[in-house]
């Protein structure tokens, strides 16, 4: 089974055991990075296995290679020797590995190292993400029967993660001892998944002890342990996700994780950002991934990868959710009803007959909105960047069209009972804007965000200020998730799952909301 490796980046020797101690229960070996250790406290390493009580990675990083050791060859070469000198005839009190590069070339520290126990990890640290031959690459790596082949690539589209997965799996490659890391955002998933990538560990640190990561994507230790429960998925596990860019908070891994640990499911559900929808579709059937929720920017141009669509995409234009069906992928729908809900919760109505309502965006999910508009009587006015987006969705329902400019601003003045914001504007991952700042309030509307990251947009904040009705994207989501909940299980979620859900699963949520 893969295992969890906590990244200790950490000045000295006293604060990096303070988050051993802190993060113990989550860390199966610890990688001490010598690299970003004070001065003086690299000549205070030996002892440090001893202290740590698990096994210990010995890491000294070049620049070079991501990493803070600017000293020198020949004084690494030393700091080396001083973490391997006075092997204990108790292996414990030893590193249990040391991680040298495959241009590291001193054979009598080597030699040292083995006849005292200590594992060669033979690392390669591919910054730019250039490795043509990856599974060659392994291959030629490995010198002596027992090291382990360490390649971290730097990963800058998805067809790259795709790359590393298939090197994992080339025939003589699979059985090797072997660590394979995609380094940053893309290759987030790799790192949930290392059992999936054949890799011995996966690297995480404590991010929220505000520690440098040891490199690019490192996950935070607990969010690994903790939302992912890795220590539980193995290569039977189901996995499930979202499919996004940039992805960077979204409600879905936890939502979904804290069910099926409720539920004692073995299953995952984990954030696939992707460059390239075509290549990440190629990434989930290798990894055979059962469900897929489908956020910004592709719920309309997920279609060439269905082979059945239900009623309500093919009326709304737009996929929310994805699951294997006959061997193919089926299509959903879920924010269609999942915004109608909460709508009419928040304006407390059963329709919306003669409401006005101005919608602001045209994308995938103002396509389900103003569907959802029509389907309960409102009329509605679409306000989009794009002119010719909100035409085409006002056009379907006989509703009213225009930009964010003065001229569409005024014709608000008739459709202002309900406003709904459904652009990406004020998204965490996006300019902190307000779409609609020429815009007055007048303290009557009633005003949704389908944002929900962060809890209160500009917009909605202005919007609240004016003395309006507010309401953020967070209760639709988790709406919407339960009805892919019913999707992807061909059940509905139990009620009292639910309520487990919201009491249990809220400070996990919070902590990660905050960060
Ligand atoms: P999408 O298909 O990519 O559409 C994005 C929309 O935002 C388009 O109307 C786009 O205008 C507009 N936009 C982007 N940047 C803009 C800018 N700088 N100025 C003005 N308009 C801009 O995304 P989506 O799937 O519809 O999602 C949109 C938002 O809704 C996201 O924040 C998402 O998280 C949220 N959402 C929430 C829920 C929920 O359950 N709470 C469900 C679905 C979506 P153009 O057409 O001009 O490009």
């Amino acid at each position: 089974m893969s295992k969890i490796c906590l990244c200790l980046t950490a000045k000295t020797i006293k604060r990096n055991l303070e988050i051993l101690e802190k993060y113990r229960k989550f860390t199966d070996v610890a990688e001490l990075r010598v690299d970003c250790l004070d001065s003086d406290d690299r000549l205070s390493i030996r002892r440090f296995p001893e202290l740590a009580g698990l096994p210990v990675i010995l890491t000294i990083r070049r620049d070079v290679d991501g990493g803070y050791f600017t000293g020198g060859e020949g004084n690494r070469v030393k700091l080396f020797a001083t973490g391997l000198a006075y092997a204990d005839a108790d292996k414990r009190h030893n590193f249990a590995y040391v991680d040298i590069e495959e241009d590291f070339d001193v054979p009598s520290l080597e030699e040292a190292a083995r006849t005292f126990g200590t594992r060669i990890i033979r690392s390669c640290h591919n910054l730019k993400g250039e490795i043509e031959d990856i599974p060659l690459k392994i291959k030629s790596m490995k010198r002596v029967g027992d090291e382990v082949v360490k390649v971290a690539m730097a990963v800058n589209t998805t067809a790259d993660v795709l790359r590393v997965l298939k090197a994992s799996r080339d025939e003589e490659v699979r059985d090797m001892d072997k660590i394979l890391i995609c380094m940053g955002h893309y290759g987030i998933y790799s790192r949930i998944l290392a059992e999936r990538f054949g890799s011995l560990l996966s690297y995480s640190s404590a991010l929220s002890e505000s520690e440098v990561p040891g490199a690019p994507g490192q996950m935070d230790v607990r969010e690994l342990a903790e939302l992912y429960h890795f220590r539980r998925v193995t290569k039977k596990t189901k996995v499930y996700g979202v499919v996004g860019n940039p992805l960077k908070a979204t409600v879905g891994p936890w939502f979904f994780n804290t069910v099926f640990n409720l539920e004692n499911r073995d299953a995952v559900y984990i954030p696939f950002p992707t460059t390239s929808i075509g290549d990440l579709f190629d990434i989930c059937d290798e990894l055979g991934v059962q469900g897929l929720s489908i956020t910004v920017p592709f719920k309309e141009t997920v279609f060439s990868k269905l082979a059945k669509s239900s009623d309500a995409v093919k009326s709304i234009g737009a996929c929310n959710t994805m699951y294997r069906f006959d061997g193919g992928w089926l299509g959903e729908n879920t924010d269609c009803t999942g915004f109608s809900g909460s709508l009419l919760q928040f304006v407390n109505k059963k329709n919306l007959k003669r409401q006005k309502v101005t919608i602001i965006g045209a994308g995938g999910a103002a396509r389900a909105v103003a569907a959802e508009i029509f389907r309960f009587g409102g009329s509605a006015l679409i306000l989009n960047r794009t002119a010719l987006k909100a035409k085409n969705i006002a056009q379907q329902y006989n509703f009213r069209w225009g930009t964010l400019d003065s001229q569409g601003i005024g014709a608000m003045a008739k459709f202002s009972n309900i406003i709904i914001q459904t652009t990406s504007v004020g998204m965490d991952g996006y300019e902190a804007a307000d779409p609609l700042e020429l815009y007055s309030f007048s303290g009557k509307e009633a005003v949704m965000d389908l944002i929900y990251t962060p809890a209160e947009t500009p917009f909605l904040k202005r919007a609240a200020e004016a003395g309006c009705r507010t309401m953020n994207g967070y209760d639709m989501v988790v709406r919407q998730a339960c009805l892919q909940y019913s999707c992807f299980f061909d059940r509905d979620i139990p009620q009292q799952l639910l309520s487990r859900v919201n009491t249990q699963g809220a400070n996990t949520w919070n902590r990660i909301r905050t960060g």
